[in-house]
């Protein structure tokens, strides 16, 4: 865990502050200057180093505020202190995803998620991850709608939204939520073992049927399902989109998420290669995502 900070004078302060949660909306940590200030405060974001937002960026927009901007490991403390910038986040009313120590939501109605991410990555508090959330309940309505079209969905009762796949699941935060929202059966792959570990013991934890696989996606075609999330970047979107492309296979409905701003472009025509037609485009501080169909 990296811990970023920056350290502006008290009259740049709110400015700065509002940009950071810009880019770093999970949380920023305010540090009292120990010199009793001297006309400056520290703020600071914890995350791992590709979750980290780009601080330079920052550095462009406050001119003359940012005085100094470092960064270092943190201490063996870091686990406690980060639990304090992960915490329950609601979407679009229907799920709410929260840590193992937080209270459960008070109100109904909301599918609720807790994921303790350990040492994968997806809190559920990441911009990248709200809007695959934020467009999983679209594709739930899409998906639902689709079924129930050709008149099939009543006639054999059926009013699941479908089968489900999380590409670079970590947590597997969306594969639970896809779960918690009826899709079915759901497939969560991740390159790496522990957050294999960690998708595997949340989905446990979360009373939910999800089949974990590991798999590196950038070496074989990544799997299609009726609705797929990638969470990934923008060079694997690339990998899996110029996959698709060549079997021939593609995914009802695309969730495509991770990418910059300016790569959203890129990677959508990446996709229309694919069959993909990009249907919805979100955005959220420097962060793009995709829904194509
Ligand atoms: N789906 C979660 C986590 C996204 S982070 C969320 O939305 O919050 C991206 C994940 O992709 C990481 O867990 C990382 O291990 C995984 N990943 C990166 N490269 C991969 C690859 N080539 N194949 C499979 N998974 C990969």
């Amino acid at each position: 865990m990296i811990r970023l900070a920056l350290r502006c004078r008290v009259e740049q302060a709110e400015q700065v502050l509002a940009e950071l949660l810009e880019l770093a909306p999970s949380g920023v940590e305010e540090v009292a200057a120990p010199d009793g200030g001297g006309g400056t405060v520290e703020y600071a974001v914890y995350g791992a180093p590709g979750e980290l937002p780009e601080l330079g960026e920052l550095v462009g927009h406050v001119d003359g505020a940012v005085i100094e901007v470092s960064s270092r490991e943190v201490a063996e403390d870091w686990q406690e202190r980060w639990k304090r910038f992960y915490f329950p986040v609601l979407i679009g009313g229907r799920i709410y995803v929260r840590p193992p120590w937080e209270e459960p939501a008070v109100r109904g109605g909301a599918e609720e998620i807790v994921i303790d991410p350990g040492r994968a990555f997806g809190t559920g508090t990441h911009a990248t991850t709200r809007m695959c959330l934020e467009l999983l309940l679209e594709a739930r309505s899409a998906s639902c709608r689709r079924l129930v079209e050709p008149g099939l969905a009543r006639i054999v009762g059926r009013d699941r939204p479908g089968s489900f796949a999380d590409l670079g699941c970590g947590s597997a935060v969306l594969a639970i939520a896809a779960a918690k929202l009826g899709f079915g059966p759901v497939l969560a792959v991740d390159a790496d073992r522990a957050a294999v570990e960690e998708a595997v013991r949340n989905a446990r934890d979360n009373y939910v049927e999800v089949d974990v696989r590991r798999a590196d996606i950038r070496n074989k075609c990544a799997p299609t399902r009726d609705v797929v999330a990638a969470n990934l970047t923008a060079p694997l979107l690339d990998a899996v989109a110029s996959g698709w492309a060549k079997t021939g296979e593609r995914p009802g409905i695309l969730i495509a998420s991770g990418l910059l701003r300016g790569e959203a472009d890129r990677v959508a025509g990446a996709f229309a290669g694919a069959g993909l037609v990009e249907r919805r485009r979100m955005a959220s501080g420097e962060w793009a995502a995709l829904m194509l169909s």
